[in-house]
């Protein structure tokens, strides 16, 4: 509980036992009226302030304004009707309180629950100093610095561990309870907490680049995009509220007219006014005002909670009517890993064919490239490399010790005028050019990522029409790879931009209300990211541009989370749609009970404040998502 909430209920606390002890005190008159103002003064002070600058404000329709016209309209009769009858417009008011009480207590502790949850955040960084152990802000850390992070501690900024092997537990940033291993010469990620050894860790990123302020600063945004249920809320309040303030109006003055001008009776303004405050304070809007956002709230926090990031309420509306799912092969279904499997037509030494791959592919963050350095084995030296050209979806050219060469498909060879060899064997191919002249070519073949399968099904099982792979490889191995998933429809050999195209396409041939995700790592495939309606990005593997251009961020590249998404987005909007229909319902209810006199402000004022406390506690279940 913070201090608002505390002197909150410390009011509370004064005026619901002055107003106890007040209905055992026999006064009348005015001295009865001024006891009675101290109670609700002491509950509604701020309200009718509130009321007060909205008033000044010109922005008059608000709840403030509607709890303030209702109860001091109540105690007007009242005091009109010498009835003395003031407890029913304090009572209104301190229930009034009491809900708002209960909505913030509930709204802070949920996002602290989130916060808590996503509680990543290293208050510092470790480093060497003359051999002994300094604590430092890591906004202060230099690339390139070795920090020391000591079992229980968190990893605080990217780099690679340079002494020192440990289990991490990345369970706050993937949801995944499975430790990671890291070893020397391994990247680790900030964020995870490192749990067996000391580590000694070589900086590659500024703390302000690293993992975990991305993704901090993925969640604080989180909540600034609104969704289009959000918005409806906003435009239902502008017009909802001084239509219920009209009707009030006409309900306080019109039956009082036609009873004395038609139907020759007495006017009864008393019961009138008073049914007129009481639908003033039955269409409190409160409980749709608050549990809408504070539903997308919980919903992204559960979805973080998974390994899931979601940028924006928005983008969990989108996910939830996900009917086509655009996956890129390489990276995505497929670990991005290759093996190399062969080396055939090769005039020189296999080995030193692998070695002008290796060095010309050495800027490339291409998976290939990264896969033909590591068959290479050892240390790069870049200064033998100059000139880099990279082709997208085509493959390398660079001039290494001299020598110009080419490695890449088929299209890159046919680019350059190389007749080539084709293949048998089923792999991507790394065709070879050394100086114009072919110098044969590198299988290399990739592995499925072990739950690639499942997921395609899990998509199919969450309702998802079509699945569709595309890729820049080439049409034996995408084949085989989408017969192997079981995906509906495949589109091999693409260049980046064909990929947006073929992305256009899909979209130009579905209807509006089926929204189509597109699930890359970013490499080769981030402008396609943008283009969807909604982009999802591999989060630990994929390219920076992939988790900025992307709306959803998958933390550990497992493709099972995009069916898991999905189903926290349904669960999310069901919920909100939920609490839409039934506090709108509740509401219609007691206003048409209420302007025919059968409820009273009483019950008006539980009415609401059940509505609200009901629609926050299904608002958190979003939350949870087994
Ligand atoms: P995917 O769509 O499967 O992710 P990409 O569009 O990234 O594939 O690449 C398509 C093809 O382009 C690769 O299969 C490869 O043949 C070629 N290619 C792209 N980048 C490179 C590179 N750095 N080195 C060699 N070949 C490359
Ligand atoms: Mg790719």
């Amino acid at each position: 509980m913070n201090k608002k909430q505390r002197t909150m209920l410390v009011r509370i606390i004064i005026a619901a036992v002055l107003l106890i002890a007040l209905n055992f005190i026999p006064v009348t008159g005015w001295i009865r009226f001024l006891l009675y103002l101290v109670p609700y003064l002491v509950i509604g002070y701020d309200i009718l302030l509130k009321a007060g600058k909205g008033i000044r404000n010109r922005q008059v329709f608000d709840e403030n304004f509607l709890m303030a016209v209702a109860t001091v309209g109540a105690i007007a009769l009242a005091l009109l009707e010498r009835s003395g009858d003031y407890t029913e417009a304090i009572a209104v008011m301190l229930f009034y309180q009491v809900g708002e009480w209960f909505q913030s207590y509930a709204v802070g502790k949920s996002r602290r629950n989130i916060s808590e949850l996503m509680d990543i955040r290293p208050d510092y960084a470790n480093v060497e100093r003359d051999g002994k152990l300094e604590k430092v802000d890591p906004d202060e850390v230099e690339i390139g610095t070795v920090i020391v992070v000591q079992p229980g501690e968190k990893v605080p900024i990217d780099g690679t561990v340079i002494q020192g092997s440990s289990s991490l537990n990345t369970s706050a940033l993937t949801g995944e309870s499975l430790p990671r291993d890291a070893k020397e010469g391994d990247e680790v990620i900030s964020g995870c907490i490192n749990m067996t050894g000391v580590l000694k860790i070589q900086t590659t990123k500024e703390f302000g680049e690293s993992t975990v302020s991305k993704i901090l600063d993925l969640v604080e945004n989180a909540s600034s995009r609104k969704s289009r249920s959000e918005d409806f809320i906003s435009k239902f309040a502008r017009i909802y509220t001084p239509a219920v303030c009209y009707a009030a109006l006409a309900l306080a003055i019109l039956p009082p007219l036609v009873r004395m001008a038609a139907l020759g009776l007495p006017a009864d303004w008393g019961t009138w006014i008073y049914r007129a405050l009481t639908f003033l304070v039955i269409s409190c809007p409160c409980a749709l005002v608050i549990s809408i956002p504070l539903s997308f709230f919980a919903g992204i926090g559960g979805a973080s909670n998974a390994g899931v990031l979601v940028k924006g309420s928005n983008y969990l509306e989108t996910l939830s009517q996900t009917k086509i799912v655009v996956f890129d092969k390489t990276g995505t279904l497929t670990q991005g890993v290759f093996e190399v499997n062969g080396i055939h037509h090769n005039e020189l030494e296999d080995a030193k064919l692998v070695e002008y791959a290796a060095l010309a592919e050495s800027a490339s963050s291409h998976p290939i490239s990264k896969s033909l350095q590591k068959a290479y084995g050892k240390e790069i030296d870049r200064s033998r490399v100059e000139d880099i050209r990279e082709i997208s979806g085509n493959g390398v050219i660079a001039r290494v010790d001299g020598v110009e060469v080419a490695a890449g498909n088929d299209k890159l060879m046919d680019s350059l005028g190389v007749p080539y060899k084709n293949c048998h064997s089923v792999g991507t191919i790394i065709h070879m050019a050394l100086d114009g002249k072919y110098a044969g070519h590198i299988v290399i073949s990739d592995v499925v990522k072990p739950h690639s399968r499942e997921a395609v099904q899990a998509l199919k099982a969450s309702g998802v029409r079509r699945t569709v792979m595309l890729t820049g490889d080439a049409r034996k191995v995408a084949e085989q790879v989408a017969g192997e998933l079981g995906i509906d429809k495949v589109y091999s050999e693409l260049l980046p931009a064909d990929k947006v195209e073929k992305v256009e396409e899909l979209l130009k041939n579905r209807s509006e209300k089926e929204k189509l995700a597109f699930v890359g790592d970013g490499i080769n495939d981030a402008p396609v990211l943008g283009r969807a309606d909604i982009g999802i990005a591999m989060g630990a593997m994929g390219s920076d541009a992939a988790i900025e251009a992307a709306d959803v961020v998958l933390m550990d590249d497992d493709p099972m989370k995009i069916a898991k998404a999905i189903r926290i987005s349904r669960k999310c909007l069901r919920i909100v749609y939920q609490n839409i229909v039934f506090a709108i319902g509740i509401k219609l209810i007691c206003l048409a009970l209420g302007a025919v006199g059968i409820a009273n402000m009483w019950l008006a004022i539980f009415a609401d404040v059940g509505v609200m406390i009901l629609a926050v506690l299904n608002a958190i279940r979003a939350l949870f998502v087994k």
